[in-house]
């Protein structure tokens, strides 16, 4: 198959589709766990930092460490929610820092130049302090402390709460390799993934579009013979318009024997398309076996004796089963008409139909020239011929067999060829008689 067939294009724009679908869901997943995240750090941050102004603006207790005498235990009581990141820093009206030794000296020196900005009052902000070769960042609140806060230090100045932020900053940081990380090798393994199912998946797809490609092929060469020697033959007697009609007989019948093979084959091709399209109406019916085959295949034997040939039949097959007896008949025809075309002159051909509790055995023997191993499977193919010459003679198509394999199938039956002996074959069918007789399709 060429690499720029239509399916082998699809096949690729599907896979870039994919491709990039699996990236966008993947970035979008990410994204939103990532933000998720993000908010729940955040969040927390700022409700500690909450709590921190209610605990000063009440002038609640700061976090306290009660001895247990009698277990010999510490129970550690955080003010509410308080966090013990954060620090506290007060500011007089002027913007002067006044509680420089709570702060600590390192502390200090780092903070030592923030500027009071009255305008961030009550606002969640970040800041970042430091030289170039330090940084530390901070999430602060700066609150107005109301000069009847029983609390002396806070009393009438800003108490701006800075909490920091910069291990919440690394594990983000570390988060956001994770999550990179694992998208990329999560895309990489649902493209590889959806590589291999959409390769799988498209098979069938491209081996049913590849029969369906010989198919119509073939349909079209075998339509070309008998079109071309009708025409051959038109045109030969356009060129004799004074001859009579019986002067051109040979012609005129050739050409009828075209027609009868057109007419054949689009009959077969028609049953094989409505096969295909499930829209053959399969007419179950209870028949009596014995009556139904004996009136099948008895007529065969005049049509075997006028070719010098002998048919016998062997039917024991009591009692009734359900069936389409249309189809039925066209499958016997099919099997008996290949026995008759492809056995010598003088030739046998058997056909026993019987019945073995409630499976029905159809065969049809022939002493013909018998079919090789290789070719056993594939006469069931649509326009499988094993000699393409031989058949040339015989007049066939290679649809004859396929039909008998779509016949059988619709009965839930199987079919096969056998070797017969000493030379020849044997067709065999076996179908269930009863257990499909609720698959009444009508379509
Ligand atoms: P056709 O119309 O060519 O007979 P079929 O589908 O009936 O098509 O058969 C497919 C091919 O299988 C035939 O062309 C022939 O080569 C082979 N075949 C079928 N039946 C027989 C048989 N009874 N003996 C030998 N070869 C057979």
């Amino acid at each position: 198959m060429s690499r720029k067939d239509p399916q082998t294009k699809q096949q690729r724009s599907f896979f870039i589709k994919e491709l990039f679908a699996f990236a966008l869901l993947f970035i979008l997943l990410g994204f939103t766990v990532y933000s998720i995240f993000q908010n729940s750090v955040f969040q927390n941050i700022n409700q500690g930092l909450v709590n921190q102004r209610t605990q000063i603006l009440n002038n609640e207790s700061q976090p306290t460490i009660k001895i247990n005498p009698n277990k010999g235990t510490a129970n550690i009581s955080p003010s509410i929610g308080g966090p013990f990141r954060s620090t506290t820093i007060v500011f007089n009206s002027k913007g002067i820092i006044i509680n420089k030794p709570m702060l600590g000296n390192h502390f200090y020196s780092l903070i030592k130049n923030i500027q009071l900005d009255k305008t961030q009052t009550d606002k969640v902000y970040d800041m970042t302090i430091g030289s170039q070769n330090f940084t530390s960042h901070f999430r602060t609140l700066l609150v107005k402390v109301p000069k009847s806060n029983p609390n002396p230090l806070y009393a009438g100045n800003y108490a701006m709460i800075v909490e920091n932020v910069d291990a919440d900053l690394l594990a983000l940081k570390s988060f956001e390799r994770a999550i990179l990380i694992t998208i990329i090798f999560f895309w990489i393994l649902a493209i590889s993934i959806a590589y291999f199912l959409s390769r799988s998946s498209m098979k069938p797809i491209l081996t049913s579009w590849k029969k369906q490609r010989d198919f119509s092929a073939n349909a079209a060469h075998e339509l070309r013979t008998p079109l071309t020697v009708i025409q051959n033959q038109l045109e030969f007697m356009l060129t004799k318009p004074n001859d009579k009609i019986l002067d051109q007989a040979e012609k005129i019948s050739t050409s009828l024997n075209s027609v009868n093979q057109l007419q054949t084959l689009t009959a077969h091709l028609l049953t094989l398309s409505r096969s295909d399209a499930d829209t053959v109406q399969v007419n179950m019916q209870s028949q009596l076996l014995e009556p139904f085959f004996k009136e099948v295949i008895t007529p065969y034997q005049d049509v075997a004796a006028s070719q010098s040939k002998t048919l016998t039949v062997a039917v024991d097959a009591p009692g009734a089963g359900v069936f389409d007896s249309g189809l039925m008949r066209q499958l016997i025809v099919i099997l008996v008409d290949n026995g008759l075309k492809y056995s010598p002159k003088d030739g046998t051909i058997g056909v026993s139909v019987n019945r073995i509790k409630d499976t029905l055995t159809i065969k049809v023997s022939d002493n013909g020239p018998g079919i090789p191993n290789e070719d056993k499977k594939r006469v069931f193919d649509r326009f499988y011929r094993t000699d393409k010459s031989r058949n040339s003679k015989t007049g066939g198509n290679g649809l004859g067999l396929a039909i008998a394999s779509t016949i059988v199938k619709q009965h839930h039956g199987k079919i096969a060829v056998h070797d017969n002996q000493p030379t020849g074959s044997i067709f065999e069918v076996s179908i269930p008689l009863k257990n499909h007789s609720t698959n009444l399709t009508t379509k």
